[in-house]
């Protein structure tokens, strides 16, 4: 409508940081306030752009951890070399201003209503948009079985920890430690491969649905994995974080 302002998810508005998480020593989370926020999808992300004082501009995508309905919030991984997280995660305070732009996505996405065993597999902080799903799954009074594989270097870098051994039943979570386990560890200990994947995963004939998040790497090799023991490749939800890594 003329002279009508129309917000859409793609204009960058102003959030407010409120909270702030150490959920790692190298990772935080970040409770933002919006005051324009359309609502999200599990699995989304948004945009963060941050101006210095000379006007070099750096902009990044960070996955929503939040459910739908609660207040938005990220969880962003320290890369020491990095350019923004070092910032979000060190040098940001509660009242703090920040450029975002969001939500974003529309395919890397799960929604409550759907009926099919969902299979998560995370690589480092690719647990963060996964965290959205089971965080809707347990709003919503979904009862789908879960599994969710978590790829971590050591117990110590595991994200929400906490959060994830409070799990219900009908929400497995496995790990596999792939750096240093601790003494009395029992789990998996290497990088996730097609033999770990195979144990873990449903059966191709309960039709389960697969999100694989993580650095590039992981996710293609995980997502190979996958399609090689038969699982249809559009039941194969990737999103890569970009990089490689060795989560
Ligand atoms: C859709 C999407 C969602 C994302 N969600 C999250 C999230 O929830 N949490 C989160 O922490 N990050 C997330 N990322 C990654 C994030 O956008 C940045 O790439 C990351 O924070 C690094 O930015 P930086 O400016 O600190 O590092 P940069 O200055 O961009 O890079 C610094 C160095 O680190 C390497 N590097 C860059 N990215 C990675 C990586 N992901 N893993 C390993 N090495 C890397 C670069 O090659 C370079 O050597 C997401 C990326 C995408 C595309």
């Amino acid at each position: 409508m003329a002279g009508t302002a129309v917000r859409g998810r793609l204009t960058w508005q102003t959030a407010t940081v409120g909270a702030v998480m150490d959920e790692t020593p190298a990772v935080r989370t970040l409770v933002l306030s919006v005051p324009d926020w359309a609502g999200h999808r599990a699995g989304q992300h948004l945009d963060i752009r941050l101006t210095a004082d000379d006007g070099y501009r750096a902009e990044r995508s960070y996955s929503i951890a939040s459910a739908p309905g609660e207040p938005v919030a990220i969880t962003v991984e320290r890369l020491d070399d990095g350019e923004v997280s070092p910032y979000l995660t060190q040098d940001v305070q509660p009242g703090d201003e920040i450029e975002i732009r969001g939500p974003i996505g529309g395919y890397f996405v799960w929604e409550a209503t759907s009926t099919a065993p969902v299979l998560l597999l995370a690589g480092g902080s690719g647990v963060v948009p996964l965290r959205a799903m089971l965080r809707h799954r347990a709003r919503a009074g979904s009862s789908v079985p879960v599994r969710l594989l978590y790829s971590a270097r050591s117990l110590a870098e595991v994200i929400y920890r906490a959060e994830l051994a409070a799990e219900p039943d009908g929400v497995e979570v496995i790990y596999t430690l792939t750096r240093q386990q601790p003494p009395d560890w029992t789990g998996y200990a290497r990088r996730a491969d097609q033999a770990m994947i195979a144990e873990v995963a449903w059966p191709v004939a309960r039709a389960p649905l697969a999100y694989v998040c993580g650095p590039t790497n992981f996710v293609e090799a995980v997502a190979a994995d996958l399609v090689a023991l038969g699982y249809p490749p559009q039941r194969v939800k990737t999103e890569r974080f970009g990089a490689t890594g060795t989560p």
